[in-house]
């Protein structure tokens, strides 16, 4: 007989690794919601399930897809937010253990290393991680325990050497984590390329429907780092809810249409919108001269994602305008869903940010591509009159 060669991340995906629902044979699995579990005669538990706030099966069923997905030796944790999920990571640590984080990187999580990471004794260094030159000079060998990176970055999407990365932070004695968001498993697999642990808002691509909050962790090994996030996430009571579970299970089965189709309109946008008469700068990794382009070409596979930022000619106000016009883009934050989103991100990033003020930050989502051209066409030059 001939051996069936292993299925595609595509197909495992598609079908949620196939599992079948043994009462009905149901090819969707229930939503369990039961918070507690009955014990044995002889009081073990052999079901594996005790009570709701450590696991749950239908949490471990979207994690089981996100495991396959990273190539995850540890496995998945779900959790009630991306944030919930990153700031898990940095509570793994001691005080007193110095953390480098790039200086571009999701706003809301480096706000919450400057206050609550600093209030909870961690020695934050901020860096342009996309420099391996920068981020060897920032780590401190024995006294760094975690490099995290974000690639591509929110808004500028510059592009970190995630194998460089791991290497200098290994050899530091650290661990490197990368928020792998924006790149989504479709496009990067940041655990094979050496990086510990991957973090992912899944409130954005991998459910794809912007109507789930959560996020995941996916670890390289089942070390003693990886358990603590196990006990971090059972003690804060941080686990995701089933319905969400299952919402983002069923986002997942069409992941690789949503992605490939996202990544491609995105490449012909940029292309277009390269040559228009009222966009300054289009920031997008596929583009050539985009500093991080020959990096992304050998670390990203199957094109360079779905998101992408315009300067707009005329400044902030011309920006603004331009957003306010839109008639099928959707004004609103958030990226990854199947809607295209537009946002003046230094509207929501507040004074400090390193967005600049004529940035619109742009989520390509599944409309057909010469619609959002058009429309978007339209609106800059509503804005410039
Ligand atoms: N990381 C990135 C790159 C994000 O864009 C976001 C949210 O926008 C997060 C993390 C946080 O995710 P959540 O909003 O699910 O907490």
């Amino acid at each position: 007989m001939t051996e069936t060669p292993p299925f595609s991340k595509r197909s495992l995906a598609a079908q949620a690794l196939g599992h079948v629902e043994p009462v009905t044979k149901g090819v969707v699995a229930p939503i369990h919601v039961a918070t507690t579990f009955v014990r044995d005669e002889d009081n073990a538990y052999r079901s594996g399930y005790v009570y709701g706030r450590p696991d749950n099966a239908t949490i471990r069923e979207a994690e089981g897809v996100i495991a396959m997905l990273e190539d995850a030796g540890a496995g998945a944790l779900l959790f009630a937010s991306g944030m919930a999920a990153a700031t898990s990571v940095f509570r793994a640590l001691d005080p007193g253990d110095h953390v480098v984080a790039p200086k571009v990187m999701y706003w809301a999580l480096r706000q919450w290393l400057l206050t609550e990471g600093a209030r909870a004794g961690l020695d934050v260094t901020l860096v342009e991680t996309e420099s391996l030159e920068a981020l060897r000079a920032a780590v401190r060998p024995g006294r760094t325990k975690l490099v995290w990176v974000e690639t591509p970055a929110n808004p500028l999407w510059s592009i970190t050497d995630i194998a460089g990365a791991a290497a200098i932070a290994h050899e530091a004695g650290a661990k490197l984590a990368v928020d792998s968001t924006c790149a989504s498993p479709y496009h990067t697999r940041p655990l094979t390329l050496g990086a510990d642990i991957v973090m992912h808002a899944a409130t954005k691509i991998l459910n794809g429907h912007s109507d789930v909050v959560a996020g995941a962790l996916a670890g390289r090994e089942d070390d003693a780092f990886w358990q603590r996030l196990v006990t971090i996430r059972k003690g804060g009571g941080a686990i995701l809810g089933p319905f969400e579970a299952y919402l983002l299970t069923r986002g997942m089965r069409t992941f690789h249409l949503r992605a490939a189709a996202q990544a491609a309109s995105a490449m012909a946008l940029a292309e277009r919108l390269q040559a228009h008469p009222h966009v300054a700068a289009v920031l997008y990794p596929g583009l050539p001269d985009h500093p991080g382009h020959d990096l992304a070409r050998r670390q990203m596979e199957n094109g360079f994602g779905y998101m992408l930022s315009i300067r707009v000619r005329g400044g902030e106000a011309a920006a603004i305008a331009t957003a306010a016009q839109v008639r099928l883009w959707t004004r609103a934050t958030s990226l990854g869903g199947v809607e295209s989103l537009i946002e003046h991100r230094a509207s929501i990033e507040g004074p400090d940010t390193p967005c600049p003020a004529n940035l619109l930050r742009l989520s390509v989502g599944c409309e057909a591509p010469e619609d959002l051209h058009a429309d978007l066409d339209a609106a800059l030059r509503a804005a410039h009159g």
